[in-house]
């Protein structure tokens, strides 16, 4: 096993590497796991870079960098986000498909791990150049995906009308309808009803099931939201809507803002569509990211990018539940830190799968082209993080483990099994 990871200026992949270094070292009594298993789980299977050029409006050609990481496949096609990021790197990809396969493992998901990304400022792009980076990067990559090998999905500024491009130029090439190589498309064209939100819903169930655990009553909380696109201002509303919980915090990259009454969601919204900023909504305070994440409230949400929960916050931090809704918020330091402060962590591969469960729902139904009710997706959600919240909390008790490393056994035993069964090791 390699040394340990240099914690100072930690990058995502190696958090990443350290996370399953750190579990393994916890676990390996209880899974037993070997050697070979490890170095199998460390680096992803396949990893695909392209350059996509794509046709710019003024009539110049640019080639932006992408790529397509396969982590592991061992319990079915591999899945995972497509995000587009001005800083994105093959190391932070590499780091986000493997904790799609913990992810996919730790809901009993039919799937594997993956991720992919494009080094673009979608804010710099005309809808048209929008649409040709999609198809040209679907162009690049086609031959390494597919419904049967590796499905894609909306992840940090994509949405789901690059998917249905993205779809659409994978059906153009393999000349026929190929609804189940995109997952978060519109309803119309193959989508899942409740996909929408899928991730923000998911997280509300561990979270309401956090509370029992905690004997917290929700309707008297308040709630700090950090990020807020799709999934951290979705998580806003059905806070409000479901727990009729106080949100008195929610930030984007600009800044944050605060009511000790409560923010009204709704006007939020509305400000930032009109301003592209929460800051400055009316009745509101404004306050730093850092005052968000620090602030004296109930349950806090880090609901964007990874590294924001560090060494030098994570002391601060107030609330009694973390629900992590982003992908990888928390520096292992400061999940040690957290632990030792009694905060209970809705780990990221629980907290925030809701959003790959509804993807395996969309595929489910594009194979069987029958589609559920709203009521039915909301049903089989709730089931499914319900019964892995629960997974991760006694398995947590009964090894004495916390719950990011609950987690990490749970998905662990399943993804060594199944290796084990087909002779991978
Ligand atoms: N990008 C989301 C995630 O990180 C969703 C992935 C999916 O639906 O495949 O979980």
């Amino acid at each position: 096993m390699p040394g340990p990871v240099t914690l100072k200026n930690i990058t995502t992949f190696e958090m990443a590497q350290h996370q399953l270094h750190e579990c393994v070292y916890k676990c390996a009594k209880i899974l037993e796991l070997e050697d070979e298993v490890m170095r199998m789980l460390e680096n992803p299977m396949q990893q695909v870079q392209v350059s996509v050029p794509v046709k710019m409006d003024d009539g110049t050609t640019r080639v932006f960098p992408g790529f397509r990481v396969i982590h592991n496949n061992v319990l079915g096609p591999a899945k995972g986000g497509i995000r587009f990021h001005p800083e994105e790197t093959v190391d932070t990809v590499k780091a986000l498909a493997a904790w799609m396969t913990w992810k996919c493992a730790l809901l009993d998901l039919p799937l594997g791990g993956s991720k992919g990304g494009i080094i673009c400022n979608t804010k710099e792009l005309s809808e048209g150049e929008l649409e040709r980076l999609s198809r040209s990067y679907i162009d690049r990559i086609w031959k390494f995906i597919g419904p049967d090998v590796d499905v894609l999905a909306p992840d940090v500024y994509t949405t789901p009308q690059i998917m249905t491009w993205m779809m659409d130029e994978y059906s153009k090439v393999s000349g026929k309808n190929q609804f189940g190589a995109v997952t978060g498309k519109p309803v119309l064209v193959g989508g899942s009803v409740g996909r929408n939100n899928a991730t923000a819903m998911g997280g509300m169930y561990t979270i309401r099931e956090a509370a029992k655990e905690l004997e917290i009553d929700l309707s008297q909380t308040t709630i700090a939201i950090q990020g807020f696109g799709q999934v951290g201002s979705s998580a806003a509303r059905l806070a409000e809507k479901l727990f009729d919980a106080k949100v008195v915090a929610v930030s984007d990259s600009r800044g944050g803002i605060y009511n000790p009454d409560g923010l009204n969601i709704k006007d939020v919204i509305q400000h930032k569509a009109k301003t592209k900023s929460v800051i400055y909504a009316p009745n509101t305070k404004t306050i730093t990211n850092t005052e968000v994440l620090e602030l004296d409230v109930d349950i806090l949400i880090p609901a964007a990018l990874e590294n924001v929960i560090t060494r030098d916050n994570a002391k601060n931090i107030k609330a009694k539940i973390l629900a992590e809704l982003a992908n990888g918020p928390t520096t292992p330091e400061a999940d040690n830190i957290l632990n030792q402060n009694g905060i209970h962590v809705i780990p990221d591969i629980l907290c925030n799968a809701g959003g790959v469960t509804v993807s395996y729902f969309e595929i489910v139904q594009n194979r069987c082209m029958w589609y559920w009710t709203a009521k039915e997706v909301r049903k089989r959600l709730d089931k499914k993080m319900t019964h892995a919240y629960h997974e991760v909390l006694s398995t947590s008790k009964e090894c004495n483990l916390d719950m990011r490393m609950g987690a990490y056994a749970v998905a662990l035993s399943r993804i060594v099994d199944a290796m084990k069964l087909r002779g991978w090791v």
